[in-house]
């Protein structure tokens, strides 16, 4: 039984070593990527900051050694989801199962003057590009504005907003630079109140400008202005934003998307194409676009895939756990473990900062890559 899996970030290369595990060389398991090499999301704040190079952070595809699983890098130009058929720049490919991991794209030239006034770390180019900016930086006014929902990884602009404090921190930079953050929700992490709590608490002993309930529509480079969403203005020596994102247009050309993201079914990751399913951020099945949820989804379609094979029935339903971690600066880091779809309100519980936790964070970031890529590595400290 052929399974292609379309994408080989955090869900596709989850899922492919879940499957290689479960039957080895009899798998066929075939992840499709137009990029050469993953990069964790978090490690883009890690090359924002100077604390790892581009490089040092991307692991490379070519390193993926799992039985019975045979990678390919090539664009993906047209999916047929109802003959399980799909076509790249390296030719077609049919299969038995398909799974869509492609993830959210994110588009810079979608908020007027981004590209022309600001910056966007969500892309590793934009935090290289950033990372060269700060480096020159002075000091002034520096604003971290959210353009549009959904966005990954919903902490990271909070999070992005400690480390700048710290950063310009080491640099004596503080006495003459202003922090400001826009996020569209009242709170920093709205399915937790603990959290939302100790971060705006450090915000508020930082100085950090906490702008709430709001995006940024526009930018007006000639006058360093960011123009937000209920008309108000924030001026603006350095801005850094999180751009627009969309499912990729391969997926919407598919005839795959619904309001712009992929639904499927909650429990089994089943769109409604039979023998397709979708993981992570290209989805919208009602958890933050994270790694984790991306990898809990690849747990599940393991499962169902491994029940299909086997004639028998999957047992293993999705539950919407993650548990994120939190950079609170100073390097320490806080997690929230959190469920969603529980047909119940989420409800993240706090725990941390510690540097403990920052040890705990830095073994997630080792295990994937050992696991995933059998690499030893180690994140930035
Ligand atoms: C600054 C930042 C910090 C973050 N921190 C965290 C964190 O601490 N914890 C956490 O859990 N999450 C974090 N995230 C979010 C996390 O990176 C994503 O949610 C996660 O990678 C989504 O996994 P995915 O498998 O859905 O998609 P991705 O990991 O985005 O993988 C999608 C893949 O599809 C490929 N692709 C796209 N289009 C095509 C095409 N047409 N042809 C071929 N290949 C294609 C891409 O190259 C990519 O490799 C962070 C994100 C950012 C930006």
């Amino acid at each position: 039984m052929r399974v292609v899996i379309l994408g080989a970030g955090f869900g596709g290369l989850e899922l492919a070593t879940l499957l290689s595990g479960e039957f080895g060389a009899d798998a066929d398991v075939v992840p499709i990527d137009q990029a050469d090499g993953f990069t964790f999301g978090f490690s883009k704040l890690d090359v924002m900051f100077g604390r790892a190079t581009a490089a040092s952070v991307k692991h490379m595809y070519a390193d993926i050694a799992a039985p019975g699983v045979q990678f390919v890098q090539s664009t993906v130009r047209a999916i047929d989801p109802v003959a399980r058929r799909v076509t790249t720049d390296s030719g077609v490919f049919d299969c038995d199962i398909l799974v869509v991991a492609l993830g959210a794209d994110v588009d810079g030239s979608a908020t007027p003057g981004l590209v022309e006034g600001g910056h966007e770390f969500y892309s590793v180019a934009g935090a290289v590009a950033v990372a060269d900016v700060l480096d020159r930086f002075a000091g002034g006014r520096v604003v971290v504005g959210v353009t549009s929902t959904p966005f990954k990884c919903p902490p990271a602009p909070s999070e992005t907003a400690l480390l700048l404090h710290d950063y310009l921190g080491a640099r004596g930079l503080l006495d003459v630079s202003d922090i400001a953050l826009v996020m569209p929700f009242g709170v920093p992490i709205p399915p937790s109140p603990d959290a939302s709590a100790a971060i705006l608490a450090e915000f508020a002993e930082r100085g950090i400008g906490w702008h709430p309930g709001r995006t940024v529509r526009a930018l007006d480079p000639a006058r360093k202005v960011a123009m937000l969403s209920d008309d108000t203005e924030l001026p603006y020596d350095l801005f850094l934003g999180v751009p627009v994102h969309r499912a990729p247009a391969v997926v919407g050309a598919a005839g795959l998307t619904v309001d712009g993201w992929i639904p499927v079914d909650s429990l089994t990751l089943q769109t409604r194409f039979p023998g397709v399913y979708a993981v992570g951020d290209v989805t919208s099945v009602g958890t933050p676009k994270a790694g984790v949820f991306a990898e809990g989804q690849a747990v599940v379609v393991a499962a169902q895939i491994s029940a299909v094979v086997r004639g028998s029935s999957a047992t293993r339903t999705y539950d919407g756990r993650g548990i994120c971690y939190l950079e609170f600066g100073h390097d320490m880091v806080a997690k929230v473990d959190v469920t969603f779809l529980g047909g119940q309100a989420p409800a993240g519980v706090l725990v941390g900062p510690s540097s403990e936790l920052a040890a705990d964070k830095h073994a997630f970031g080792h295990d994937r890559v050992a696991r995933w890529f059998n690499r030893d590595w180690t994140p930035a400290p």
